[in-house]
């Protein structure tokens, strides 16, 4: 498994290729967003260590770039703990999974792992729920040929339930993929995007794709109708 470093702390990049190549990976090593981008279009990386704050492109421009490009490695995106980036933002422009600085090593490869174990295919440009379909890199979303308007944080919670189709996922599920790490708000807030997606994707179409699961969370059922 090769893995692309883009992290402009020296120690920090070189901390983290000394513990991955411990680990058994292949490590390189960048040190801008130029440099991470160019190495990424020349190697098959398994998966990207990104860093958000770099010199020349940062971190969200690489990986937006990237995914313009179709390249679909698994991006883990490292953000500083006063970072003022929303998480969101960041799975807007198709980053896979996010780590807050400073994190322990053993969370990392974790983290990591996890990313590389759903890379079994390439991922496909556009997510589908029966006639509910969604586009992670050009925001599109559309039920049959209708297309839809979503806000970005709807958006987010749409992406996940779709990758999740079929499963149910919890509430706090849903706050740690689409909320900031730093959020410790109400999960209740979540009911209040459900509702309005259902305003949205089922109610003009006179669908239930997306059920409320009592006690446990929700279900997009790519049939529900
Ligand atoms: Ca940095």
């Amino acid at each position: 498994m090769r893995i692309l470093v883009v992290e402009d702390e020296v120690t920090m990049a070189e901390s983290l290729r000394a513990g991955l190549v411990d680990e058994g990976f292949a490590v390189d090593v960048a040190h801008d967003g130029e440099e991470g981008l160019w190495l990424a279009g020349e190697v098959d990386y398994d998966a990207i260590l990104l860093d958000l704050m770099l010199p020349k492109i940062n971190g969200f421009v690489v990986c937006r770039t990237l995914r313009e490009q179709d390249n679909w490695t698994p991006v883990l995106m490292l953000t500083a703990k006063d970072g003022h980036l929303d998480e969101a933002e960041g799975l807007d422009t198709g980053a896979d999974d996010y780590l807050t600085k400073p994190f322990a090593f053993v969370v990392l490869l974790a983290r990591l792992r996890a990313l590389l174990r759903r890379r079994s295919n390439d991922r496909p440009t556009t997510l589908s729920a029966g006639d509910l379909t969604l586009n992670p890199a050009t925001h599109a979303v559309g039920r049959g040929t209708t297309m839809i308007d979503l806000t970005a944080r709807e958006f987010s919670i749409l992406e996940f339930l779709m990758r999740q189709v079929g499963n149910v996922v919890s509430k706090t599920e849903i706050m740690a993929h689409v909320w900031d790490f730093d959020f410790d708000g109400d999960p209740n807030i979540v009911e209040v995007y459900v509702r309005s997606l259902r305003k949205k994707i089922d109610v003009p179409f006179d669908r239930s794709s997306i059920e409320t699961i009592r006690g446990a969370g929700y279900r997009l059922d790519a049939n529900g109708g």
